[in-house]
């Protein structure tokens, strides 16, 4: 169904990133691939669904990279069709106490990369007449927790550019919209696990089921390949004309 289209998918060397990289890789996009750690073997996994298979390292919190990934995508394959804003990290700590250093990280990481890869890949989507932009929000850019309130904040954030995207671009073939995951288990949550199982002296599956227990109400985690499948959606003829909608696949969490 993607054939001949490219997809950038920040963050794609772990977790959710990599498993929306395999979903579209799987489609036959071919995938620029960024994010830092075992670079080398996320990229084997996305080759190895046969397409091409590029990668650029930029940190997503410095806007000059983030352009010179852009360009190095464009040159490499004429055009990004299909990007994926996923790259985010966390950090738990009540307002008083959180370090003003990492909420600068978690804004430009979670948010600002965002609006830097979307304001740089839409002229050439523009100019195509079609394009796909895939915001990887988070329930918590439709509701709070506490402790993560550089998180929370530019998950909304990113839930309200997505709108403002979806609706500048709403009479073109170029859709915007986020997906809103509950807990997926990912290196970014197995570290909550941990810290669960260590302040509450805890197993590692007591902790997980504590912590769906506190939020998630179908007491599962949402998958990698569950993600990527509702982004295949988007990009679908079927998602035509889903325009700025934040999607949650989080188990119920958002319905409580
Ligand atoms: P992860 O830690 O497995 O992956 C994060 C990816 O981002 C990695 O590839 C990492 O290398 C990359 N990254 C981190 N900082 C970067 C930087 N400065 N520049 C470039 N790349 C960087 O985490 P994940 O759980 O897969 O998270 C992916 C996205 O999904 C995040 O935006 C996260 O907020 C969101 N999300 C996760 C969950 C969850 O439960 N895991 C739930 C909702 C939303």
């Amino acid at each position: 169904m993607l054939k001949g289209k490219t997809a950038l998918v920040t963050g794609s060397t772990s977790g959710i990133g990599l498993g929306i990289a395999k979903a579209l890789a799987a489609q036959g996009a071919n995938i620029v691939m960024n994010g830092f750690g075992d670079v080398a073997g996320a990229q084997a996994e996305v080759a190895a669904l046969g397409v091409q298979v590029a990668y650029h390292g930029a940190d997503m919190s410095k806007p000059d990279e983030i352009a010179a990934m852009m360009t190095y995508a464009a040159e490499r394959f004429g055009r990004v069709d299909i990007l994926v804003n996923n790259a985010g990290i966390q950090h738990v700590a009540r307002v008083e106490n959180f370090p003003p250093e990492r909420w600068d990280a978690i804004i430009a990481i979670n948010l600002s990369s965002a609006f830097h890869a979307t304001r740089l890949a839409l002229p050439a989507m523009q100019a195509a007449g079609w394009g796909r932009i895939i915001n990887v929000a988070s329930v918590h850019g439709l509701v709070a927790s506490a402790e993560k309130s550089a998180y929370v904040t530019a998950k909304h954030g990113v839930v309200g550019l997505t709108k403002v995207t979806a609706l500048e671009n709403a009479t073109s073939g170029i859709t915007c919209n986020a997906i809103c995951p509950g807990w997926v288990l990912t290196p970014l949550v197995q570290k909550q696990v941990d810290a669960k199982a260590a302040a509450l002296g805890l197993s590692n599956d007591d902790a997980k089921k504590l912590l769906l227990g506190e939020k998630e109400p179908s007491m599962q985690f949402t998958t990698p390949e569950e993600l990527g499948a509702l982004a295949v959606f988007f990009c679908s003829p079927a998602g035509n004309n889903v325009r700025g909608v934040a999607w949650n696949m989080d188990g119920g969490w958002a319905a409580q």
